[in-house]
């Protein structure tokens, strides 16, 4: 007797919807390697350019000198080493926000703060489109759960009605597949009129929105009055790997105390969290990147539209072009790899069944030259859907 694992991958190939994963044998940047030939890509969330930064690099570098590389421990036992801690700081003044816990990755954060906060009795609500770690946590937490329409305020405000216990609202701040932006303003004031806490998962807003880039709460101008609960990651803008959540000193202690996915993992690396404060630094004072990457993002949407291609409504650095059919989605992509261009074709189940897309990411580190490349690319392409 054993688990038959054959007829479900068998399945999967079947359906267009095998993953393979590329290798990738040279740092992130506009220019890769992968398996063994060279492309220009435009698949990476390394909006700033700051994955393979000079100073980041150092600041690694540095800190492993004087901090070592292991974490050691978990944050509460001895592994929560002067440089989380100055992170810690350094974010919290960044969001505005009285404190700040810093975790591993997004994912982890988005469990440890939706388990320890709803549970059984409670009700967490999403939007359709939240990212999967939200979906899981929500799942996770037992609390009764519920998705609203996406972006649609009148499902929502049909959910909130009425129910007993705790109300979380959890958005995305940008759509890691769609590339716009949650109505966060409307949110704030559905989430108030109805007792409820709003959660924001800025991910792809963290280093990109906003005069600072302190993300799409910025953007709106939101106080930590109208998101309670705000988290950010650091493996997309920041350039480096982890995440954070940042709110009231009564959050960050409640998490402390309750989080289990915080309490019972190992810290990450200190010298990681250097390089994350040097990341931090160019995020701040170089507001010439998030320039280049606005001149990025309309380039490449004037060509786009110009040459008839499907859109969505995205003022950020993702920027799908819808196709709909995952083998022609996959067809596509080979197509752009045949011209030495790296676009990733997302299929279901990460988007909705017949809403697979071209997941074209734009970085600060393009130049208009590789942003007209990747155009000239496109308009080769065979766009026709084969007779299935
Ligand atoms: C990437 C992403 C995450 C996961 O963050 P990691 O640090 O990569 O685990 C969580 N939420 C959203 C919206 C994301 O796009």
């Amino acid at each position: 007797m054993s688990f038959d694992l054959a007829a479900p991958l068998a399945a999967r190939h079947a359906d267009n919807l095998y993953r393979q994963r590329p290798l990738l044998q040279s740092p992130q940047g506009p220019m890769v390697q992968v398996d063994g030939r060279a492309y220009l890509a435009f698949s990476s969330n390394d909006y700033l350019g700051l994955a393979n930064h000079p100073k980041v690099v150092q600041a690694l570098q540095q800190g492993a000198s004087q901090w070592g590389v292991g974490g050691g421990a978990s944050h509460l036992v001895i592994g929560h080493s002067e440089p989380h801690h100055q992170l810690e700081q350094a974010l919290a003044e960044f969001t505005g926000r009285e404190r700040v816990l810093l975790m591993s990755s997004g994912y982890m954060t988005n469990l440890a703060v939706i388990t320890a906060l709803v549970g059984r009795g409670d009700r967490v609500l999403h939007d359709r489109l939240n990212h999967a770690s939200l979906l899981d946590a929500g799942l996770l937490s037992g609390a009764r759960f519920s998705r609203y329409l996406h972006n649609d305020m009148a499902s929502l405000s049909q959910r909130l009605q009425g129910g007993q216990g705790k109300t979380l609202l959890v958005s995305d701040g940008v759509f890691s597949m769609d590339g716009n932006l949650a109505q966060l303003p409307e949110l704030a004031a559905q989430a108030k009129a109805h007792q409820a806490w709003l959660m924001v998962d800025d991910a792809h807003g963290f280093g990109v929105l906003g005069q600072t880039g302190a993300g799409l709460v910025e953007h709106y101008g939101l106080s930590s009055d109208d998101v309670p609960v705000l988290v950010g990651t650091l493996g997309k803008a920041f350039g480096t790997s982890g995440a954070f959540v940042a709110g009231s000193a009564e959050l960050i202690e409640t998490l402390i105390q309750f989080a289990r996915p915080y309490i019972y993992t190992t810290s990450s690396s200190p010298a990681l969290a250097c390089a994350t404060l040097a990341s931090l630094q160019l995020v701040k004072t170089e507001h010439w990147r998030r320039e280049h990457l606005q001149q990025r993002i309309q380039e490449f949407r004037q060509g786009a539209q110009a040459l008839g291609l499907n859109l969505m409504d995205s003022p950020t650095p993702i920027q799908p072009i819808i196709i709909g059919d995952s083998a022609q989605a996959m067809a596509i992509s080979a197509q752009l790899r045949a011209q030495g261009i790296l676009v990733g074709a997302i299929r279901p189940p990460t988007v909705a069944v017949g809403s697979a897309r071209l997941r074209i990411t734009l970085s600060a580190a393009h130049s208009s030259a590789q942003v007209q490349q990747l155009l000239d690319a496109l308009a080769q392409c065979q766009w026709e859907t084969p007779d299935a």
